[in-house]
Protein backbone atom coordinates (compact mmCIF):
# COMPACT_ATOMS: atom_id res chain seq x y z
CA UNK A 1 0.00 0.00 0.00
CA UNK A 2 1.35 3.17 -0.79
CA UNK A 3 1.73 6.27 1.49
CA UNK A 4 0.09 8.56 -0.92
CA UNK A 5 -2.14 8.54 -3.49
CA UNK A 6 -1.31 10.68 -6.52
CA UNK A 7 -4.31 12.47 -8.40
CA UNK A 8 -2.36 13.79 -11.99
CA UNK A 9 -3.65 16.50 -13.59
CA UNK A 10 -2.70 16.92 -17.07
CA UNK A 11 -2.82 19.32 -20.21
CA UNK A 12 -3.64 17.74 -23.62
CA UNK A 13 -2.31 20.04 -26.71
CA UNK A 14 1.58 19.30 -26.37
CA UNK A 15 1.99 17.11 -23.75
CA UNK A 16 -0.29 14.20 -23.50
CA UNK A 17 -1.12 14.95 -26.91
CA UNK A 18 1.38 15.75 -29.68
CA UNK A 19 1.47 19.13 -30.99
CA UNK A 20 1.71 18.15 -34.69
CA UNK A 21 -0.17 14.76 -34.81
CA UNK A 22 -2.12 15.09 -31.29
CA UNK A 23 -1.19 11.39 -31.17
CA UNK A 24 -0.56 9.80 -27.30
CA UNK A 25 0.73 6.41 -28.75
CA UNK A 26 3.85 6.16 -26.57
CA UNK A 27 1.75 7.34 -23.69
CA UNK A 28 -0.96 4.46 -23.91
CA UNK A 29 0.90 1.94 -21.31
CA UNK A 30 1.31 4.46 -18.81
CA UNK A 31 -2.11 5.76 -19.33
CA UNK A 32 -3.20 1.95 -18.72
CA UNK A 33 -1.05 1.27 -16.02
CA UNK A 34 -2.97 4.16 -13.69
CA UNK A 35 -6.03 3.23 -14.57
CA UNK A 36 -5.83 -0.24 -13.24
CA UNK A 37 -3.95 1.15 -10.16
CA UNK A 38 -7.02 3.46 -10.27
CA UNK A 39 -4.57 6.41 -10.39
CA UNK A 40 -7.04 9.39 -11.35
CA UNK A 41 -5.96 11.24 -14.82
CA UNK A 42 -7.59 14.68 -14.83
CA UNK A 43 -7.79 16.12 -18.66
CA UNK A 44 -7.04 19.93 -17.67
CA UNK A 45 -7.10 21.59 -20.50
CA UNK A 46 -8.07 24.40 -22.84
CA UNK A 47 -10.17 22.20 -24.94
CA UNK A 48 -13.99 22.29 -24.84
CA UNK A 49 -16.21 19.81 -22.88
CA UNK A 50 -17.18 18.53 -26.36
CA UNK A 51 -13.54 17.53 -27.27
CA UNK A 52 -13.01 16.04 -23.80
CA UNK A 53 -15.65 13.75 -24.06
CA UNK A 54 -14.31 12.49 -27.49
CA UNK A 55 -10.66 12.40 -25.80
CA UNK A 56 -11.60 11.06 -22.90
CA UNK A 57 -13.89 8.00 -24.79
CA UNK A 58 -10.53 7.56 -27.00
CA UNK A 59 -8.30 7.78 -23.77
CA UNK A 60 -10.34 5.03 -21.79
CA UNK A 61 -10.43 7.80 -19.28
CA UNK A 62 -13.52 8.08 -17.04
CA UNK A 63 -12.27 10.24 -14.42
CA UNK A 64 -13.41 14.12 -13.76
CA UNK A 65 -12.18 16.76 -15.94
CA UNK A 66 -11.60 20.60 -16.54
CA UNK A 67 -12.11 22.62 -20.00
CA UNK A 68 -11.18 25.93 -20.70
CA UNK A 69 -8.66 27.03 -18.73
CA UNK A 70 -10.24 26.18 -15.84
CA UNK A 71 -13.78 27.69 -16.41
CA UNK A 72 -15.46 24.70 -15.62
CA UNK A 73 -14.63 21.16 -13.84
CA UNK A 74 -17.04 17.66 -14.70
CA UNK A 75 -17.49 15.18 -12.44
CA UNK A 76 -19.22 12.16 -13.58
CA UNK A 77 -21.86 11.26 -11.39
CA UNK A 78 -21.04 8.72 -8.58
CA UNK A 79 -17.80 9.24 -9.12
CA UNK A 80 -17.36 10.36 -5.18
CA UNK A 81 -19.37 9.37 -2.13
CA UNK A 82 -20.23 12.97 -1.68
CA UNK A 83 -21.85 14.78 -4.28
CA UNK A 84 -20.57 18.04 -4.39
CA UNK A 85 -21.21 21.57 -3.46
CA UNK A 86 -22.21 24.48 -5.53
CA UNK A 87 -22.23 22.63 -8.26
CA UNK A 88 -24.72 22.54 -11.52
CA UNK A 89 -26.58 19.30 -12.61
CA UNK A 90 -26.92 17.54 -16.17
CA UNK A 91 -27.22 14.65 -17.45
CA UNK A 92 -24.26 12.74 -16.73
CA UNK A 93 -22.55 15.13 -14.91
CA UNK A 94 -22.37 17.72 -11.97
CA UNK A 95 -20.55 21.40 -13.09
CA UNK A 96 -18.20 23.62 -11.60
CA UNK A 97 -18.84 26.97 -13.36
CA UNK A 98 -15.92 29.22 -12.39
CA UNK A 99 -16.65 31.86 -14.89
CA UNK A 100 -19.81 33.63 -17.19
CA UNK A 101 -20.97 32.10 -20.33
CA UNK A 102 -19.29 32.73 -23.89
CA UNK A 103 -21.40 35.39 -24.54
CA UNK A 104 -20.79 37.60 -21.88
CA UNK A 105 -16.63 37.35 -23.55
CA UNK A 106 -18.17 37.40 -27.09
CA UNK A 107 -19.87 41.16 -26.36
CA UNK A 108 -16.68 42.42 -24.83
CA UNK A 109 -14.36 41.35 -28.14
CA UNK A 110 -17.54 42.50 -30.28
CA UNK A 111 -17.03 46.18 -28.36
CA UNK A 112 -13.22 46.44 -29.13
CA UNK A 113 -13.71 44.63 -32.48
CA UNK A 114 -15.80 47.33 -34.12
CA UNK A 115 -13.22 50.13 -33.54
CA UNK A 116 -10.24 47.49 -34.31
CA UNK A 117 -11.71 44.50 -36.74
CA UNK A 118 -8.72 44.07 -38.02
CA UNK A 119 -6.60 42.59 -34.91
CA UNK A 120 -7.99 39.58 -34.26
CA UNK A 121 -10.14 36.59 -35.37
CA UNK A 122 -11.96 34.93 -33.00
CA UNK A 123 -13.51 31.15 -33.18
CA UNK A 124 -16.91 32.47 -33.78
CA UNK A 125 -15.93 34.47 -36.92
CA UNK A 126 -13.58 31.80 -37.65
CA UNK A 127 -16.56 29.45 -38.51
CA UNK A 128 -15.79 25.41 -38.91
CA UNK A 129 -13.52 25.97 -42.01
CA UNK A 130 -11.41 29.00 -40.53
CA UNK A 131 -10.91 27.11 -37.29
CA UNK A 132 -9.76 23.97 -39.75
CA UNK A 133 -7.19 25.94 -40.60
CA UNK A 134 -5.76 27.69 -38.08
CA UNK A 135 -5.75 24.30 -36.02
CA UNK A 136 -5.30 21.55 -38.80
CA UNK A 137 -8.13 19.62 -36.86
CA UNK A 138 -10.74 17.66 -39.62
CA UNK A 139 -13.92 18.45 -39.82
CA UNK A 140 -15.90 16.70 -36.40
CA UNK A 141 -12.50 17.78 -34.10
CA UNK A 142 -13.40 21.78 -35.69
CA UNK A 143 -17.23 21.46 -34.40
CA UNK A 144 -15.99 19.88 -31.23
CA UNK A 145 -13.47 22.78 -30.51
CA UNK A 146 -16.11 25.50 -31.13
CA UNK A 147 -18.85 24.35 -28.86
CA UNK A 148 -17.34 27.18 -26.17
CA UNK A 149 -19.25 27.48 -22.79
CA UNK A 150 -17.03 29.78 -20.96
CA UNK A 151 -15.12 32.16 -23.55
CA UNK A 152 -13.85 32.88 -26.96
CA UNK A 153 -10.53 32.10 -28.16
CA UNK A 154 -8.97 34.46 -31.02
CA UNK A 155 -5.86 34.43 -32.91
CA UNK A 156 -4.05 38.04 -32.57
CA UNK A 157 -3.53 39.68 -35.86
CA UNK A 158 -2.61 43.01 -34.37
CA UNK A 159 0.79 45.28 -34.07
CA UNK A 160 1.88 45.03 -30.08
CA UNK A 161 0.72 49.18 -29.99
CA UNK A 162 -2.77 47.53 -31.04
CA UNK A 163 -2.07 44.70 -28.58
CA UNK A 164 -2.00 47.16 -25.44
CA UNK A 165 -4.72 48.79 -26.22
CA UNK A 166 -6.82 45.31 -26.18
CA UNK A 167 -5.42 44.33 -22.91
CA UNK A 168 -6.79 48.05 -21.20
CA UNK A 169 -10.36 47.58 -23.05
CA UNK A 170 -10.16 43.81 -21.92
CA UNK A 171 -9.52 44.31 -18.31
CA UNK A 172 -11.63 47.22 -17.80
CA UNK A 173 -14.39 44.44 -18.71
CA UNK A 174 -12.83 42.02 -15.92
CA UNK A 175 -11.93 39.60 -18.56
CA UNK A 176 -8.93 37.92 -18.65
CA UNK A 177 -6.36 37.01 -21.41
CA UNK A 178 -4.83 33.24 -21.73
CA UNK A 179 -2.11 32.61 -24.02
CA UNK A 180 -2.29 28.96 -25.29
CA UNK A 181 -0.06 27.25 -27.77
CA UNK A 182 -1.99 28.46 -30.86
CA UNK A 183 -4.63 30.77 -29.10
CA UNK A 184 -5.49 33.74 -26.90
CA UNK A 185 -8.42 32.48 -24.71
CA UNK A 186 -10.97 35.37 -23.57
CA UNK A 187 -12.47 34.50 -20.68
CA UNK A 188 -13.16 35.49 -17.06
CA UNK A 189 -11.12 35.11 -13.63
CA UNK A 190 -9.84 31.57 -13.38
CA UNK A 191 -6.87 29.50 -14.24
CA UNK A 192 -6.11 25.33 -14.17
CA UNK A 193 -4.72 26.41 -11.08
CA UNK A 194 -7.93 26.94 -8.66
CA UNK A 195 -9.39 24.42 -10.73
CA UNK A 196 -6.94 21.93 -9.62
CA UNK A 197 -7.17 23.69 -6.08
CA UNK A 198 -10.93 22.69 -6.11
CA UNK A 199 -10.58 19.28 -7.33
CA UNK A 200 -8.49 18.47 -4.83
CA UNK A 201 -10.11 19.88 -2.45
CA UNK A 202 -12.66 17.44 -3.45
CA UNK A 203 -11.09 14.62 -3.80
CA UNK A 204 -9.93 14.92 0.01
CA UNK A 205 -13.10 15.32 1.42
CA UNK A 206 -14.14 12.15 -0.31
CA UNK A 207 -10.45 9.63 0.17
CA UNK A 208 -9.96 8.88 3.56
CA UNK A 209 -6.03 8.74 2.98
CA UNK A 210 -3.18 11.18 2.07
CA UNK A 211 -3.41 12.43 -1.62
CA UNK A 212 -0.51 14.27 -3.56
CA UNK A 213 -1.43 16.19 -6.73
CA UNK A 214 0.74 16.08 -9.72
CA UNK A 215 0.78 18.55 -12.80
CA UNK A 216 1.47 18.25 -16.64
CA UNK A 217 1.76 21.21 -18.97
CA UNK A 218 3.79 23.13 -21.66
CA UNK A 219 2.74 26.05 -22.17
CA UNK A 220 2.35 29.68 -20.12
CA UNK A 221 -1.97 28.29 -19.54
CA UNK A 222 -0.80 25.08 -17.31
CA UNK A 223 1.72 27.53 -15.11
CA UNK A 224 -0.94 28.47 -12.77
CA UNK A 225 -2.00 24.68 -12.24
CA UNK A 226 1.75 23.70 -12.40
CA UNK A 227 2.60 26.10 -9.16
CA UNK A 228 -0.58 24.99 -7.81
CA UNK A 229 0.36 20.86 -7.75
CA UNK A 230 2.65 19.44 -5.36
CA UNK A 231 4.68 18.27 -7.97
CA UNK A 232 5.11 19.49 -11.77
CA UNK A 233 6.27 18.57 -15.16
CA UNK A 234 6.92 21.31 -17.39
CA UNK A 235 6.88 19.23 -21.05
CA UNK A 236 9.53 20.81 -23.61
CA UNK A 237 7.53 21.86 -26.79
CA UNK A 238 8.99 22.09 -30.30
CA UNK A 239 8.07 25.05 -30.99
CA UNK A 240 7.95 27.44 -28.09
CA UNK A 241 10.48 28.04 -24.67
CA UNK A 242 9.53 26.41 -21.45
CA UNK A 243 7.05 29.17 -19.78
CA UNK A 244 8.14 30.38 -16.69
CA UNK A 245 7.57 29.04 -13.15
CA UNK A 246 8.05 30.64 -9.47
CA UNK A 247 9.52 28.82 -7.29
CA UNK A 248 8.62 25.22 -6.99
CA UNK A 249 10.32 23.27 -5.06
CA UNK A 250 9.60 20.12 -6.76
CA UNK A 251 9.62 20.53 -10.69
CA UNK A 252 10.59 18.70 -13.34
CA UNK A 253 11.69 19.90 -16.94
CA UNK A 254 11.64 16.76 -19.61
CA UNK A 255 14.49 16.58 -22.37
CA UNK A 256 11.72 14.93 -24.41
CA UNK A 257 8.64 16.89 -26.56
CA UNK A 258 5.17 15.86 -25.77
CA UNK A 259 3.26 12.62 -24.73
CA UNK A 260 7.02 11.18 -24.88
CA UNK A 261 8.03 14.23 -22.04
CA UNK A 262 5.18 13.29 -20.57
CA UNK A 263 6.16 9.48 -20.05
CA UNK A 264 9.69 10.52 -19.48
CA UNK A 265 8.41 12.78 -16.41
CA UNK A 266 5.33 11.45 -14.94
CA UNK A 267 7.85 8.14 -14.38
CA UNK A 268 10.08 10.06 -12.71
CA UNK A 269 7.69 11.79 -10.58
CA UNK A 270 6.26 8.41 -9.25
CA UNK A 271 9.94 7.14 -8.66
CA UNK A 272 10.65 9.84 -6.72
CA UNK A 273 7.52 9.32 -4.74
CA UNK A 274 8.09 5.90 -4.83
CA UNK A 275 4.56 4.85 -6.30
CA UNK A 276 4.69 1.21 -7.60
CA UNK A 277 2.08 1.25 -10.98
CA UNK A 278 3.25 -2.00 -12.12
MG1 LIG B 1 -0.45 22.58 -24.05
Amino acid sequence: MNALSPIVFTDMDGSLLDHYDYSHSCADELLAQLKSCSVPVIPTTSKTRTECLALRAELNNTDPFITENGAAIYIPHNYFKHVPEDVAITDAYYVKTMVADRAHWQNILAQFGARHAETFISFQQAGIDGIMRLTGLDKSQARRAAQREYGEPIKWLGTAQQYDLFCQHMQSNHAQLLKGGRFIHVSGDCDKGRALAWTMAHFQYNFERPLVSIALGDSANDVAMLEAADYAVVIRSPVHDIPQIHAHNELIVTEQYGPEGWVEGLTKILNKLAINIE
